[in-house]
């Protein structure tokens, strides 16, 4: 018999009539045939409520007694769930976390579970019973009790389904769905009927985060489907899943991340060893680092920008002020009142042109870009805070997301248009293969280190920063008819920036005259390019929510001297270009430092 896990959220259960419905919505599966579980999360806001109080006695609560006190919100829950479901004349059974063997490493209030077992709650289901579990919490193997993390019980029914190899897992919530971007901010955001796994990490910071993100990490690595349903109604909701091989638009969503500031070490020496010196600075630190872009350098000196949260900014600036002391060179700057607007979308593996039209939209509106990023579903752009929203705004028409589905005008279809989704295929199946040797559920799965020696690479530096003119450099180059893989800008020095992209290495001859064409009017600009490059990337699942695997990267590459030229990062995926020759060693040290054999 298939089993569904449904998980209902804190508004989902916040009082005795909600509880009723959510009840229904449970009973009513199993009518349909399925053994259901139902994974419950604390009513309202009372677990908000509980760490205020925690607050009113001290401000430095004892983590496992937080834990302690935080698991009382969910068990209140699932009581009250089971006395529902009962009293609809059906067999229900409530249990903690604890007593369905979810285990979790030591560290209380973020704790990652390692194992779950499934036995009672299969006796229970086995006895027609409706099994309802309290989210967010499980026991270590000394039978404290801990914590997921806010937001977890997400993550807590994407694991159960996971162990039960459930058909689906549905979570109720009182949105419609996952939107195209944030309703608050474009009222004309559409609600998404399909997403791919890879799609929804990318869109991790999507508005008020609809979904805790490591539940979406359970539900790719253990191939679950999800559901993301309205409470309140019978919408059809959001289905994430698989990447279907149907790609209804180029860019799926747009995102926001509101508040973040930029620290950028420049003047660097450009050779083996600076990036691990300044990344392990960080990790030290433990300061959350996003957005990571090195660009060409110029002049034997290298240049790395990256974003942190706000309220890291001090920790991270003494923190590059000491790796800039024990490099013995470079200068430390930094820049605030910024924010990260990202599309997302499978269907950038196969279309040309996302980047100059994305890059255009912004231009129209005079919106200048600071930072630039790329992965293969992802366009990041750093811009002035103020203008965050109107970019949003632009982003999302500019790419027709708030139209019914069509692919927009302007974008054209790749040549072999096959080739990434094969690609997808073999990660895929790379991937299933390491999670079923995996000692513990949620550890870091790197499935994917990969060298690509087949392109070139393009800087062009000095040129004027002004909105538009990336958008002019990209159209030129899509509408020549080649695909551009990496993009990297930098900030800007004195009126500068500097762009640099990859691109196949048989269309480097005819992209080099694109670029000349076009950077006519910008005298000053200049136009560099280096024929044989290899790109290598690190891709997997809960590289962002585990810390530390640019670190590894960039030490595993320090310690075969490779030196590194551009970088690149996104939620799923991080990328390095360097020198032709560094590549096979490069790979090496790569595979080894993440356990993988060699596979390309
Ligand atoms: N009750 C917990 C929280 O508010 C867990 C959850 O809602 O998922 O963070
Ligand atoms: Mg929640």
């Amino acid at each position: 018999m298939s089993i569904i896990v449904q998980k209902f959220g804190g508004t989902s259960v916040a009082d005795a009539t909600k509880l009723k419905a959510a009840a229904r919505r449970a009973v009513s599966a199993q009518q349909e045939g399925h053994q259901v579980v139902v994974v419950v999360s604390a009513r309202g806001h009372k677990t908000d409520e509980l760490v205020s109080l925690a607050a009113e006695i001290t401000d430095r609560p004892p983590p496992r007694e937080m834990d302690m006190l935080l698991s009382t919100g969910e068990q209140e829950s699932v009581a009250l769930m089971a006395m529902a479901v009962h009293s609809l004349g059906v067999g229900s059974i409530s249990f903690t976390g604890g007593q369905v063997g979810i285990v979790t490493d030591n560290s209380h209030t973020k704790a990652r579970i390692q194992s779950i077992s499934t036995d009672r709650m299969r006796k229970a289901l086995d006895a027609g019973k409706i099994v309802i579990v309290a989210g967010f919490q499980g026991v270590d193997i000394e039978a404290n009790i801990t914590t997921l993390g806010r937001g977890g019980s997400d993550s807590t029914a994407a694991a159960l389904a996971a162990v039960l190899r459930a058909s689906r897992c549905e979570i109720y919530t009182d949105v419609e769905g996952v939107f195209t971007t944030d309703p608050r901010l474009v009222p004309a955001a559409r609600k998404i009927e399909r997403i791919a796994y890879d799609e929804m990490l990318e869109l991790a910071s999507l508005g008020a985060g609809v979904m805790h993100s490591r539940s979406i990490e359970f539900a790719k690595k253990y191939d679950v489907p999800l559901v993301v349903k309205p409470s309140q109604s019978d919408g059809s909701g959001t289905l994430i899943a698989a990447e279907s091989d149907q790609v209804q638009r180029v860019v799926t969503g747009v995102a926001l991340v509101k508040d973040t500031v930029r620290v950028t070490l420049a003047d660097l020496p450009d050779r083996p060893g600076v990036m691990d010196q300044i990344f392990s600075r960080m990790a030290e630190r433990k300061i959350p680092i996003d957005m990571v872009v090195q660009d060409a350098s110029t002049d034997g000196r290298a240049e790395v920008s990256f974003t942190v949260p706000e309220e890291d900014l001090a920790e991270a600036l003494t923190a590059a002020e000491q790796a800039v002391k024990e490099l013995g060179a470079g200068k430390v700057r930094h820049g605030t009142n910024l924010s990260k607007v990202s599309a997302v979308g499978s269907g950038m593996r196969t279309h040309t042109g996302v980047a100059a039209q994305m890059f255009r939209t912004l231009a129209d509106r005079g919106i200048n870009i600071g930072l630039v990023t790329t992965s293969d579903i992802k366009i990041s752009v750093l811009v002035d805070r103020d203008q965050a929203a109107d970019a949003v705004r632009a982003v999302h028409e500019g790419f027709g997301l708030d139209q019914p589905e069509t692919a927009p005008p302007g974008v054209g279809w790749r040549q072999q248009s096959t080739t990434g989704v094969h690609v997808v295929a073999d990660a895929a199946a790379r991937e299933r293969e390491i999670v079923a040797q995996l000692a513990a559920m949620e550890d870091i799965v790197v499935s994917e280190v990969s060298l690509d020696a087949s392109q070139s690479r393009v800087t062009l530096t000095r040129l004027p920063d002004v909105p538009g003119v990336a958008s002019r450099i990209f159209e030129a180059v899509a509408e020549g008819g080649v695909m551009v893989d990496m993009i990297v800008q930098n900030v800007s020095h004195h009126g500068h920036t500097n762009i640099s992209f990859t691109v196949p290495r048989e269309d480097i001859d005819r992209c080099l005259l694109l670029v000349r064409e076009v950077m006519e009017p910008w005298p000053e600009a200049e136009l560099q390019h280096d024929r044989q490059i290899a790109k290598l990337s690190v891709a997997g699942i809960g590289l962002r929510s585990h810390t530390g695997v640019g670190e590894r990267m960039f030490r595993a590459l320090a310690e075969s001297n490779v030196n590194v030229q551009l970088i690149n990062t996104s939620e799923i995926r991080i990328s390095a270009v360097v020198a032709i020759e560094q590549g096979e060693v490069a790979v090496k040290s790569l595979q080894q430092a993440f356990g993988l054999s060699a596979s390309r």
